[in-house]
């Protein structure tokens, strides 16, 4: 299959892990003039006048940011970056835009946004993760922000990955598309659900398609993956064959789902209003299933089952 990146799924850091656990050079690292910080404000970034969210120490200083909190996120094309956690507003001229806007308006390259993605999910897994899970003291920051240890118990905690399964589901040249109750309006997406402990992400998508539409699934196979740091998801887009295709919607889990032809999806995908429904945007990875699904740009539905 040709390789189809979702948005923050690609990212060039060396992420430096044989660093991490060297304190001086970590310190000494934050230091140097030509390292670079992104901050965070929970499901937001502060950017400079130009929209550049990768700021240098003498930005930092200007505008009354310590470096002291920083987390190392690792090392690309010579350059270090770090992610560091601002609270409150932003000093002008420095802005404060989400980061869905962020990536909507592709203010970096690309190639770049995994970087964004690495920085939000840690730095919010600091913000909800002050104390151990075990015994509820105060944790302190250790390893360049890639560990929190408990000086009470001396657990030791590190960030958080939530597996998520979201669904191409097909039959013939149908497939089903569903939305949430909190969706924007005509707005209609791909299945999808969190992974369960002892569960393949094979077993989850067929539970979730059942649980959620009354939907039998059969053949499942894996198609990509996207890093979502609302806060820290781990997107996993499969394609899953149905055997069934009467509904059976459960509206407590949807508000509504139904069965689509591919000709309809691509007339959505190409931006065509007189559909009743819209699809995702350009950075959700549902969308990307939909594109390679009716074979957009080239791209070959090819799965692995
Ligand atoms: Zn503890």
């Amino acid at each position: 299959m040709q390789k189809m990146d979702a948005i923050f799924s690609q990212n060039p850091l060396d992420r430096l892990d044989q660093v991490r656990g060297d304190k001086a050079q970590f310190e000494w690292l934050k230091q140097c003039c030509d390292s670079l910080f992104i901050l965070i404000s929970g499901t937001d970034i502060i950017t400079d006048a130009q929209f550049n969210c990768l700021l240098n120490l003498e930005q930092l200083a200007t505008y009354g940011v310590d470096q002291q909190g920083a987390i190392l996120l690792g090392k690309f094309d010579g350059i270090h970056y770090f992610a560091l956690n601002v609270d409150g507003d932003a000093k002008p001229p420095l802005n404060k835009i989400s980061i869905r806007d962020y990536a909507m308006q592709r203010h970096l390259p690309e190639a770049m946004f995994g970087i964004i993605a690495q920085a939000t999910s840690v730095i919010n897994w600091h913000k909800s993760h002050p104390n151990c899970a075990c015994c509820g003291s105060d944790t302190l920051i250790a390893h360049s922000g890639w560990r929190r240890d408990c000086p009470n118990c001396e657990r030791q905690h590190f960030p958080r990955v939530d597996p998520v399964v979201i669904m191409l589901v097909t039959y013939g040249e149908q497939c089903l598309l569903g939305r949430g109750h909190q969706f924007a309006e005509n707005r209609y997406s791909c299945l999808a659900g969190f992974v369960e402990s002892g569960e393949t992400i094979e077993d989850a998508a067929r539970r979730e398609l059942f649980e959620e539409a009354g939907v039998i699934g059969g053949e499942v196979g894996y198609m990509m993956s996207q890093p979502w740091p609302f806060p820290s998801n781990l997107m996993m887009g499969m394609h899953v064959h149905a055997k069934t295709q009467r509904l059976n919607i459960d509206y407590n889990e949807l508000a509504d789902a139904f069965w689509v032809d591919k000709s309809d999806v691509i007339k959505a995908l190409n931006g065509d209003e007189s559909l009743p429904f819209i699809l995702p945007p350009s950075i959700a990875i549902a969308r990307n299933l939909l594109e390679i699904w009716v074979g957009m740009d080239g791209f070959e539905l090819v799965t692995k089952v």
